[in-house]
């Protein structure tokens, strides 16, 4: 079958090869399901500080075969892995397991800086700890290191 060429850009080609592979990851399965709505845009606690990261958007590269520009990124390193675009998305795309799957995609690729892969691991071991800290503390403890918390990050 022919392809589409746009500024020497084989997108019917790329279309396949790259959203295939996100779909081929786990949990990337139903990425084909967007029809960009933007609701997990709309409740994405990312997107509300800053306003260049859109799960949406993301989703649409991905559809149009954008490989190096979607895995080079620096923006599939802010997610919070919260699953509230998840939750609320009407046709199930679980946008949180497609940014793991891209952010595997872009370690086994050579895509992701080191310094990235660190500095990601060492802020999920801290909220980690943060989390069974939390888990742990009576109610009056977690409202005091609540407080602490806020006032360290202003
Ligand atoms: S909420 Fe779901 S269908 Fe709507 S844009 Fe986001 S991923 Fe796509
Ligand atoms: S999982 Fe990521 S993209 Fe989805 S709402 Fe949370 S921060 Fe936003």
């Amino acid at each position: 079958m022919d392809s589409t060429k746009i500024d020497s850009v084989d997108i019917q080609a790329n279309e396949t090869t790259f959203c295939d592979e996100v779909a081929a990851v786990p949990g990337g399965e139903h990425i084909r399901m967007c029809f960009s709505c933007g609701t997990c845009a709309a409740g994405c606690p990312v997107t509300e500080v800053e306003k260049d990261y859109n799960p949406r958007k993301i989703i649409r590269q991905i559809h149009l075969g954008m490989k190096k520009e979607v895995l080079s990124s620096p923006l599939i390193w802010l997610c919070m892995m919260c699953y509230r675009c998840y939750s609320r998305c009407p046709q199930q795309v679980n946008f949180t397991d497609i940014m793991g799957a891209l952010r595997f995609l872009a370690i086994k690729e050579g895509y992701a800086p080191k310094t990235t892969v660190k500095q990601n691991d060492e802020i999920e071991m801290l909220a980690q700890a943060l989390r069974q800290k939390m888990i742990r503390e009576s109610d009056q403890e977690k409202i005091k290191l609540m407080e602490e918390i806020k006032a360290k990050i202003g």
